[in-house]
């Protein structure tokens, strides 16, 4: 036999690495994990909105997180706080200058334009999801990684599709089970009537300058209508008496919002008109709206948002195409179902045990499970645990109603022992009658077997 060499290592200790960094084990500043247990939450979130997005009648889309800055810049424009404060910008390697998107209006008109989705029956309805960054100062319910659900409806100027908005918004909060929300509209105008508003407004703010906060006397140059939803005490003052835009519309840009005041009596919807309400985005047009939450006590929160964005993809290059979309921010969903205990989504429990014993048992139980697994059974299993006695101690904390066990006989003849936990019968099966004892015994109390989702009642 040929003589292995082998090589001596050193005995010296190796060279400590200088200068290293520590790793910081915690989530960046206004990040955060989503944890097993919070995943209840975020489910009954996800399947809302997928049902919702379905039911509507659109179709989803996935971009990517990442975009060229300058589509952010140029569509949510200057100025806005998104952009002059909270955007998370980078230089690739390559040299692109690109950003974490901040929300997903303008990746999704990008896409549209990009994949020539103009050519598609009207109104084209896409829907998505995922997490948006905003470099902001973190607090409850203010983080600089959070997900929204996103709707966009492209190719319909009709004030009825503003309305469907606003109600499927609506529709997601009470499925989720926030039933006292506060619906806050308002319109922009268009670019025409906004011209002339725009002008009183300097105007107006223009003689109470001194008046203003810091910032607002800034954005009285850049962007004055941000002006109107300042937060700042002495600017809430100042606003109260401002011109409103409601009152300078243009003719059709009354007629839209008058007509969808009346949809929205004709769907009950609780809304007030704000007329403070400008959202914090440049390309929005006509209709702009919120959902707040409905809390008495404590902070109340902007639960999403949105509005008419009727030029932003001419402005970008693309067909003349009438846009609306709204956000809403699931993180402060939750905030809101955990604080009015609404129902997170319930995962179905597992009524099956499978328990082995010995090492052929052992060997077959990973294609047993798999086998009752293929057959629509969720089951319910610890693998690594020895004694029977100890998997039984398992199969009850769980609370099954059957535990299946798979011992060196059973194994050698075909056969699997089913025992009953509440009254302790056991009863020997062979292996090719199994999976329909199984099932007939679940159906038995009229309870699920997992697959069949239609069966699956905890769901919307
Ligand atoms: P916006 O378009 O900024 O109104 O965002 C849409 C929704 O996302 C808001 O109504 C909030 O529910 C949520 N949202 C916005 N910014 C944050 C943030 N920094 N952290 C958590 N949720 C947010």
């Amino acid at each position: 036999m040929e003589k292995k060499t082998v090589k001596k290592t050193s005995k010296k200790a190796p060279v400590e690495k200088k200068n290293l960094e520590p790793i910081v084990l915690q989530t960046l500043r206004g990040m955060k994990d989503i944890l097993p247990e919070e995943q209840s939450y975020w489910e009954q979130v996800r399947r809302v909105s997928e049902r919702l997005a379905r039911d509507y009648g659109f179709s989803r889309i996935d971009l990517p997180s990442v975009e060229f800055s300058n589509l952010y810049v140029r569509t949510i424009g200057e100025g806005t706080d998104v952009i002059d404060k909270e955007m998370y910008n980078f230089t690739t390697r390559g040299g692109d200058k690109v950003a974490l998107r901040p929300e997903f209006t303008a990746g999704i008109c990008r896409s549209f334009i990009q994949h020539g989705m103009n050519v598609l029956s009207k109104p084209v309805k896409l829907f998505s999801t995922g997490p948006v960054y905003r470099y902001d100062r973190p607090q409850e319910g203010r983080y600089r990684e959070h997900y929204q659900a996103n709707f966009d409806a492209f190719g319909e100027q009709d004030p009825i599709l503003d309305a469907q908005m606003i109600q499927i918004a609506h529709r997601f909060m009470q499925c989720l089970g926030i039933k006292a929300v506060q619906i806050q509209i308002n319109s922009i105008g268009c670019p025409t009537c906004r011209k002339d508003y725009l002008n009183l407004l300097v105007n107006y703010f223009d003689s109470k300058k001194n008046k203003l906060c810091q910032d607002c006397k800034r954005r009285l140059e850049t962007n004055p209508l941000r002006i109107l939803d300042c937060k700042e005490d002495k600017c809430v003052q100042v606003a109260v008496t401002a011109p409103q835009s409601v009152d300078h519309l243009c003719e059709e840009c009354h007629v839209h919002f008058k007509t969808l005041l009346e949809y929205l009596d004709e769907l009950d919807l609780p809304y007030t008109i704000n007329p403070h309400l400008v959202r914090g985005l440049d390309y929005y047009t006509k209709t702009v709206f919120e959902i707040w939450s409905g809390s008495e006590e404590g902070k109340k929160f902007s639960l999403g948002g949105g509005g008419r964005y009727d030029k932003l993809l001419k402005n970008l290059g693309g067909e003349d195409t009438p846009a609306i979309g709204f956000a809403v921010g699931i993180e402060r969903l939750i905030i809101e179902m955990k604080r009015v205990q609404a129902r997170p989504y319930k995962p179905m429990k597992p009524r099956v045990f499978l328990a082995q014993l010995g090492n052929m048992a052992k060997k077959k139980s990973l294609r047993l499970f798999s086998e009752l697994e293929k057959n629509g059974i969720l089951i319910a299993e610890s693998f690594g645990r020895g004694s029977l006695k100890s998997q039984l101690k398992v199969a009850n904390k769980l609370g099954v109603e059957f535990t299946l066990i798979l011992g060196q006989k059973e194994a050698l003849d075909g056969t699997v022992i089913v025992k009953n936990m509440t009254t302790g019968v056991q009863e020997t099966v062979s292996m090719d009658k199994l999976f329909d004892m199984i099932k007939r015994k679940l159906k038995a109390d009229n309870v699920v077997v997992y697959h069949n989702g239609e069966h699956d009642t905890h769901g919307v």
